[in-house]
């Protein structure tokens, strides 16, 4: 399987792609064609456990890869999960299901494909001769950061550094990286909002001087942001996985479709999901769910990407994002894989933070996507009515998907279309957001964070992941604090 730019004509390897992270236009990969699974290959794929099923998806994609090293590699990430299914999927009621994504070592989503970026990132330097040190760079806005930096911790040739938003994260997600252990990690606050942060590391990444200058020094750069197909393609398994497991309980019929709810900052979840839907999974309607940070809403129901305009910081701190990088992939897909028109696009929103796709690529995406955002304060309510109705806690990002996702069902009987078992993806634990999770369960504010988690765990008797607890007594040893031109200083600084 070849890789091809959303920019241009560069043409490369899944493992160059993913060494790579970036193509060298600026664009970003996406594989030549989706390769097909049908229905009888999902029936096969029925008696196959979690890492099974995501060896089987990913050997599709990245087909130089060894299938039975893969699927060491699998069953050995997701060993670091607690419980014997990685992504569990939770029924709360008929025809409302939750497809929990947070049971691995950094309690959020990114764990899924973060805890296997770094085989496949050293896998793919073997198979492409690479020798250079790797350093991987990541912008966070907030979860990212920690997931990639314990994957990738004391890792044989990389380094990784994380960059996050000063103000930009909940506490807990500053100190889960700030007491990051490993050898070969560094994290940097950065003055702005995640745009500036991941911009500013953008630039990093596009500029030929750094990247000559550290190719003196023998350092090669990569991305375990979700610009990275490495990140994708472990997302996009959850999605088969969570529909066989519907099939394997009963709840619907091999052949029937689902739909799904996702909450949205970057488009990479999503975008997994889309790209399931493309190989053949039977999806129905792809829920866009967003926080204030609206844009993709506005997009999705317009046609027009318009980033001038306000930043809020919320709850949701992960979704905090007027930029989504993943976005250029689907323009990609719906202009007929128009590398051109999507070059023009992106170079638009660059110059002049805007862009218009045609009314009938609108049309196209409103047919796989219904997009909807809430305020914070029906998220509280939301979360709360949830808890008080099946005792169900569940994080503020996830409150928001829960949000939207009740209005599109109302929207849909109004509407009376096709009625779907959905399923909501909870994307973070309720103990990562622990003063805001405890305020909407009960309308209490705590100051401290590991104070909040025993109230929750008090109210719930959810029990508190281990990681999270034991960070209460781990050393701060990252205290630095950057302006977003002045990054590469610090890459240089910490590389020596
Ligand atoms: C990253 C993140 C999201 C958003 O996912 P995208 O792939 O960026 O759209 C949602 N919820 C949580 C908890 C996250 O960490």
């Amino acid at each position: 399987m070849y890789f091809v730019s959303t920019r241009g004509n560069e043409r490369v390897t899944g493992a160059q792609a993913i060494v790579q992270g970036l193509a060298k236009d600026g664009g970003l990969f996406v594989p030549e064609f989706f390769p097909a699974v049908k229905q009888d290959e999902l029936a096969l794929m029925l008696e196959m456990d979690y890492p099974e099923r995501a060896a089987h998806i990913l050997h599709k994609y990245l087909d130089e890869y060894d299938k039975e090293e893969l699927l060491s590699a699998l069953k050995k990430a997701y060993a670091q999960f607690e419980g014997n299914d990685p992504a569990p999927l939770v029924k709360v009621e008929n025809g409302m299901f939750m497809l929990e994504l947070f049971h691995g070592p950094t309690c959020a989503f990114k764990d899924m494909a973060l805890t296997v970026l770094p085989y496949l990132l050293r896998k793919g330097c073997d198979i492409c001769g690479i020798k250079e040190e790797i350093l991987v760079l990541v912008a966070t806005s907030g979860d990212t950061g920690k997931a990639a930096l314990e994957g990738f911790k004391d890792a044989a040739g990389v380094k990784i550094m994380a960059f996050y938003p000063e103000d930009g994260v909940s506490k807990m997600q500053k100190l889960q990286m700030c007491t990051q252990e490993g050898d070969n990690v560094n994290v940097v606050a950065v003055k702005g909002n995640f745009d500036d942060c991941q911009t500013a590391v953008k630039r990093i990444f596009h500029s030929d001087r750094c990247k000559e200058e550290l190719k003196e020094k023998n350092v090669l750069l990569s991305s375990a942001n979700s610009i990275n197909f490495g990140r994708l393609a472990p997302q996009i398994a959850y999605y088969f996985s969570a529909y066989l497991d519907l099939v394997s309980s009963e709840q619907i019929a091999l052949g029937d479709k689902v739909d799904f709810t996702v909450p949205t900052g970057n488009f990479g979840n999503i975008l997994a999901a889309y790209y399931a839907k493309q190989m053949g999974l039977p999806v129905g309607t792809l829920v866009c769910a967003s926080n204030k940070n609206n844009v993709l809403t506005d997009f999705i129901q317009s046609g027009t990407y318009d980033c001038k305009r306000s930043f809020y910081k919320t709850m949701s701190p992960s979704m905090d994002i007027l930029v989504s990088s993943n976005l250029e992939r689907l323009i990609y897909e719906i202009s007929g894989r128009d590398a051109a028109i999507t070059k023009e696009r992106m170079e638009k929103l660059s110059s002049s933070g805007r862009y218009e796709i045609t009314a009938a690529e609108a049309q196209k995406i409103r047919a796989s996507f219904f997009a909807g955002c809430t305020s914070e304060d029906d998220t509280v309510e939301c979360m709360y009515e949830f808890f008080t109705e099946y005792g169900y806690p569940m994080d503020t990002h996830t409150g928001v998907a829960m949000n939207v996702a009740q209005r599109y069902e109302e929207k849909r009987a109004e509407e009376k279309w096709e009625e779907r078992p959905m399923v909501v993806v909870s994307t973070a634990s309720p103990y990562k957001f622990p003063q805001d999770v405890l305020y909407a369960l009960t309308g209490n504010d705590v100051k401290d964070s590991f104070k909040g988690i025993k109230r929750i765990n008090l109210l719930t008797a959810m029990k508190v992941p281990e990681n999270l607890k034991a960070l209460r007594y781990k050393p701060v040893r990252f205290k630095q604090t950057a302006h977003a031109d002045k990054l590469y200083q610090e890459v240089l600084k910490f590389i020596g």
